[in-house]
Parts: structure tokens; C-alpha cells; sequence
């Protein structure tokens, strides 16, 4: 079998697992600092009303309840038997420790869930959260915290209303790494006003945080978000398919073959999906992507070159 030119997260699952791994999406019923004044309000402007979440969760729900109901329905649709909590809603470790605590624990409460996964903000990880997330491991399970970086163009992200910015990132992102959990770079390319150069940079960057896997995004434009009505305006350029998949072929080039590659596109839930259109179809920005980087004579990190304070 010809070997795949990316190193895919779920590939790796099922050569640790021996067998499929699935997510199961929970809602801790979290907000976000970027929402409630803490920060700012609004949110950024790519956000939806969900806060960039699966949007179906029972949120109202304990959650031991929505990990029963999930790992049912994974159960029959997949025939799933190993699960990892995935709290991806807003900013999931934006409460004190020991609600955060209440809520993890209740996530991991059976063996057959084998880890715990958190989306959050650099400016909510601080050392105590950390140890929190940290503890898990020590109980057997692994644990991967996910942070958007988004893009290192800060004025870019001063634009989205991201109200934080690259250097916060690089904090929690060390945090993350000295205790040894797992770090997931969310990145999007083709934010108003970045070019592909921005999209390389932040890769590069990317790289010299040693991140053990990258969410790659393509701006997609929801309903319910704030970039909606600019979009709608004509203020909000979208990527052609051709360039989006020349774009990431390029930065999954230079990415380090350690860092393993979670998600290739994004898109919003089908009602709320306004653009790009090619976005609704994975799989053919997936195929694309590959054949791309074959047709380059390329694969995963073969354009890697160490960063120096990486040490290789
Ligand atoms: S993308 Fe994240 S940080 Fe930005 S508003 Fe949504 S939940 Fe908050």
C-alpha cells in the first residue's frame, strides 16, 4: 500500500488503540472572555453563537449524561468501544479549578475513556489549570489541550477582535509542554488580510513550539457569526479551492512530521454555512491535498527545517 503523505491524527490513534477512537463532543456549559467583557465582548469575528461547537449538545445536561448518550450513539453508528472527551464549545477551561475538576471528572469517570481533550484560549491556562489537566495523566489517560493561535499576524487578529495576542499563545503553549500534555495548534488560513506568507509563518511558529497536532482551517463564513454581514458586504475575500489546497500542501511541507494533523478544512453546520462552498466537501480538499503534495514530490515535514531553540 502506498503510504500516506500526511501523518494524520487518527492514524495514530489506531496504531496505539489497535482500533478506532472516537470523540465524544461534550458542553460544560462554558462561556468566554472574549464574549463576556472580561476581554471583550462579541466574540471574534469568525465565531459562531455556539462558540465554534458542535452546536448539538444537550448542554443542560450533567455531564455524565451527555457521555452516555454520546458514546451510545457512537457506539451504534461506528461500533466505537474507546471514546475521548472533547469539550470543544467556547473556552473550556474558563471557570475555577474545581468546577473544572467536577466537570473532567465526570467525563472520565470509565476506563473506556481514554482521554480528555479541551479547546481553550491562551489567556485562560495558567499554571494551576495546568496541573489540574496534568493530574489526569497520572490516572492513565492522555490528555491534549487545544489553543487557536489562529495566525502570528497580529494585526490580523487585532482585526478579528481576537483580543489576545501571539505572545500569550507562546506562554500557555510552554505551560502546556513542560507538563508534558499534549499541545493542538488551531490554525486558519485565509483570514482578511493574511497571505499564504502569513499562513507559512504561522506553521514555522507552529513549529518551534514543538506541538505534538494542528487543526488547518480555512476561513469559512457562518450565519451566526459577526464576519456574516461583512461578507455579505463583499468585504470578506474567500480562498478559491485551488489556492487553499496549494496553500496547505505547502505548510503541511514544512510542517514537523512529529506534529500530527488533526483536521485539513473546516466548515460551519450545513443551515448556518454560507462560504466557501467547497468547504462542505472534506474528503475532496483531503484527496486534494495529497495529490498536491505528490505532485510537488512532496510529504508531511519534507520541507522541515528545525527551528533554533527547538534543539531538532
Ligand atoms: S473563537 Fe474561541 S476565543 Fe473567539 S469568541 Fe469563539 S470561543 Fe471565544
Amino acid at each position: 500500500m502506498t503510504p500516506k503523505p500526511i501523518n494524520y491524527f487518527h492514524d495514530h490513534l489506531i496504531e496505539c488503540y489497535g482500533q478506532r477512537v472516537q470523540k465524544l463532543c461534550l458542553d460544560g456549559g462554558f462561556t468566554c472572555p472574549n464574549r463576556d467583557g472580561s476581554k471583550s465582548f462579541g466574540g471574534c469575528l469568525f465565531c459562531d453563537s455556539d462558540g465554534s461547537g458542535a452546536g448539538k449538545i444537550l448542554a443542560a445536561r450533567p455531564v455524565g449524561e451527555q457521555v452516555a448518550r454520546q458514546k451510545a450513539l457512537c457506539q451504534r453508528r461506528y461500533g466505537a468501544k474507546l471514546f475521548i472527551a472533547y469539550f470543544q464549545a467556547f473556552t473550556n477551561t474558563y471557570a475555577p479549578v474545581e468546577r473544572l475538576r467536577f466537570l473532567y471528572d465526570q467525563a472520565l469517570a470509565s476506563d473506556d475513556v481514554i482521554g480528555l481533550s479541551v479547546g481553550t484560549r491562551a489567556d485562560c491556562l495558567d499554571e494551576q489549570v495546568c496541573d489540574l489537566l496534568a493530574s489526569y495523566m497520572s490516572r492513565s489517560r492522555r490528555v491534549w489541550v487545544e489553543i487557536g493561535v489562529q495566525t502570528v499576524n497580529q494585526a490580523t487578529l487585532d482585526r478579528m477582535n481576537r483580543a489576545e495576542g501571539v505572545e500569550d499563545f507562546r506562554r500557555a503553549a510552554q505551560l502546556v509542554k513542560q507538563r508534558n500534555l499534549e499541545l493542538v495548534v488551531h490554525v486558519i488560513v485565509g483570514l482578511p488580510g493574511d497571505g499564504i506568507d502569513d499562513f507559512l509563518a504561522t506553521v514555522d511558529f507552529v513549529n518551534t513550539l514543538n506541538a505534538d497536532g494542528i487543526k488547518i482551517h480555512n476561513l469559512y463564513v457562518d450565519s451566526r457569526a459577526p464576519l456574516a454581514a461583512l461578507w455579505r458586504k463583499g468585504d470578506v475575500p474567500i480562498l478559491s479551492f485551488g489556492d487553499y489546497v496549494s496553500a496547505v500542501a505547502q505548510g503541511v511541507a514544512r510542517l514537523s512530521s512529529r506534529c500530527l494533523v488533526h483536521r485539513l478544512s473546516g466548515q460551519a453546520p450545513k443551515p448556518y454555512h454560507l462560504a466557501p462552498e467547497w468547504a462542505l466537501d472534506k474528503n475532496r480538499v483531503i484527496r486534494a491535498v495529497e495529490a498536491e503534495l505528490l505532485a510537488r514530490g512532496a510529504f508531511h515535514g519534507s520541507l522541515y527545517s528545525p527551528p533554533a531553540s527547538a534543539g531538532g
